[in-house]
């Protein structure tokens, strides 16, 4: 067993395993197993050992284990309309040139802020039987330039299946480059230090073409000596890493943390890449939305503290019309968007003015 495997074994799915470590009081643990049946929870033995267990606002403990605030009503459940966009099990074509893979339902944590909180998707044997329709569409599509592998975690497929995906896209001429959105250089590095396999593939397939890793800090204290080591290997095989991170509550929402963050991934050779304001969810936004207003007054606060790679950030959002960017604040009360990628082709490059109040957090 290698060792990513082995940390993953040996993570915590069940709030009775971590009441004694993190001091949670009997009485919070009813509702908090509660939680756990509708959202479950996993968190793997690297990432829960970030957590200090003696502080309940810790940032790593608040993206990974339970709390009472997810109970609150209201929300959505698929705030990007993916449903719709579903074009062959387990691939989504939303925008002309990307496809959107969701390659397993697996990830090496369950993130409390994740949009896909309701875990839909199949596992990754069952999604694998749909590698070649899902590469015979894309060769039919001459406008799709590039493809995402996502999940859950790209990179919780075995190296079997994720050979499977390259040897399929390597050689459609009009695909550009393949990306794979994966978590794991900040919350299992593991599964790229300690499996050269897998870095040995993506070296001999970048070759071919270019491969993205797409990945997430959202927190300083994730910017380990492991995740830095985790970073390089990929560097070092050609592969380019680049960061989304969500803009939350609690975690990452003032001008320094933000603008901390974006420094140290650029320190360690990642390329900041979008700032998502956290989506309506179900069992998220009540605990982690940042009014607008508020938000971008963060992010351009961040910004100011950055040199130039740490300025590349756009603010979004992934509305069900396409990804918006926020990006002005006006004296009268509205505020500034921008479609950086539209569903409809007559929103592109749109800009448009709207009222936004004080506590809205999201576009209607
Ligand atoms: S790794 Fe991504 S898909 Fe998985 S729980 Fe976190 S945000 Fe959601």
């Amino acid at each position: 067993m290698k060792i990513w495997q082995e940390m993953l074994r040996q993570g915590y799915d069940d709030m009775k395993e971590l009441q004694e470590k993190l001091h949670i009081p009997d009485e919070e643990m009813k509702q908090l197993c509660e939680i756990q049946e509708k959202f479950p929870m996993y968190v793997n033995s690297y990432y829960y050992s970030l957590i200090d267990p003696d502080d309940p606002g810790d940032p790593i403990r608040k993206m990974s284990v339970p709390s009472l605030s997810e109970l609150l009503a209201g929300g959505h459940k698929d705030t990007s309309g993916e449903q719709d966009n579903t074009v062959i099990t387990g691939m989504q074509h939303k925008y002309r040139q990307t496809v959107l893979i969701l390659s397993t339902n697996q990830c090496a944590m369950y993130c409390r802020h994740c949009f896909r909180k309701r875990m839909v998707g199949l596992s990754s044997e069952e999604t694998a039987k749909y590698i070649s329709d899902m590469a015979n569409y894309v060769r039919e599509h001459e406008e799709v330039d590039n493809i995402l592998i996502s999940g859950g975690d790209a990179f919780l497929n075995t190296n079997e299946i994720l050979r499977k995906y390259l040897d399929e896209f390597i050689d459609i001429p009009h695909l550009n480059l393949i990306r794979f959105g994966t978590r794991t250089p900040v919350v299992l590095p593991q599964r790229i230090t300690g499996d050269n396999e897998l870095v040995q593939m993506l070296a001999e397939y970048g070759k071919k073409k270019q491969i993205y890793v797409v990945t997430q800090f959202n927190h300083p204290n994730e910017v380990t000596e492991e995740a830095k080591a985790a970073v390089r290997a990929l560097l070092e095989a050609g592969i380019i890493v680049k960061n989304q991170t969500v803009l939350l509550k609690g975690i990452n929402d003032t001008p320094e943390i933000l603008g901390t963050l974006l420094k140290k991934v650029v320190s360690i050779g990642v390329i900041p890449y979008y700032v998502f304001q956290c989506r309506p969810v179900q069992g998220v936004y009540s605990q982690f939305q940042v009014p607008l207003r508020d938000a971008y007054r963060i992010v351009e606060g961040a910004k100011a503290l950055q040199d130039g790679q740490g300025k590349c950030i756009r603010y979004v959002m992934s509305h069900v019309t396409g990804k918006i960017e926020i990006f002005g604040d006006l004296e009268d009360g509205r505020m500034l968007f921008k479609y950086h990628q539209a569903k409809y082709p007559k929103d592109q490059g749109r800009i448009f003015a709207q009222d936004i109040e004080a506590d809205q957090c999201w576009l209607p």
